[in-house]
């Protein structure tokens, strides 16, 4: 599935999506794209949905930054269809974490993959960007998110094609894919 954002605008909406169909088992998300392409920006507004209140960095030169506050389910401004009827339930809390391999030099990964497998539990929401450079240590059922963007054309539009890994995340991608049909996103 890939979805054109013609705006940040467009990217909060499919944040907020995103953030619509987690369940409290979490997600482990691995982005994929060049600088400056949206990596960080479709982060922040999913932590911002779900409720954290910090101030989201990227976290290029830490490689890891850590959201406490984030809840589930999803009770944002937008209440989509598909979570209503979940909407009753007690609201529980979401670690979060966020990471960005990019600075990471080869023998990094090493100090890091500690952290990768423990973040890849169920019950986490974790982010990884520069994905490329934790090959081998990423889990096998993961959602990969590929950014692009046309560097002939100076606008803001972007692309993020979601590729499920295992059957959870395929239907993880089918909710994402039917709200963001229904909200005008995807054609
Ligand atoms: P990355 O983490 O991939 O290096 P960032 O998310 O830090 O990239 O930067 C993306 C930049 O592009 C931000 O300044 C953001 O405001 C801008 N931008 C413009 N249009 C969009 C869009 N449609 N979606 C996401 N970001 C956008
Ligand atoms: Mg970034």
């Amino acid at each position: 599935m890939k979805v054109k954002t013609s705006n940040i605008e467009d990217t909060k909406k499919l944040a907020e999506i995103f953030a619509s169909c987690l369940s409290t088992e979490g997600a482990f998300v691995s982005l994929f794209g060049d600088i400056g392409a949206g990596k960080t920006a479709f982060a922040r507004c999913v932590f911002k949905a779900l409720g954290v209140k910090e101030k989201i960095t990227s976290p290029s030169f830490v490689i890891l930054n850590e959201y406490k506050g984030a809840k589930l389910p999803f009770l944002g401004e937008n209440s989509f269809a598909a979570c209503k009827n979940s909407v009753q339930k007690p609201e529980k809390e979401l670690p979060i974490y966020h990471f960005d391999l990019y600075r990471l030099e080869n023998e990094g990964l090493e100090t890091i993959k500690e952290e990768l497998r423990e973040y890849s539990r169920p019950g986490v929401l974790t982010f990884v960007e520069w994905a490329d450079f934790g090959a081998g240590e990423l889990p096998y059922n993961r959602l990969n998110i590929k950014v692009f963007y046309d560097e002939a054309e100076f606008n803001d539009t972007r692309y993020y094609e979601f590729e499920p890994v295992g059957a959870e995340y395929e239907e993880f991608v089918r909710k994402i894919a039917a709200l963001a049909k229904s909200e005008g996103l995807l054609k």
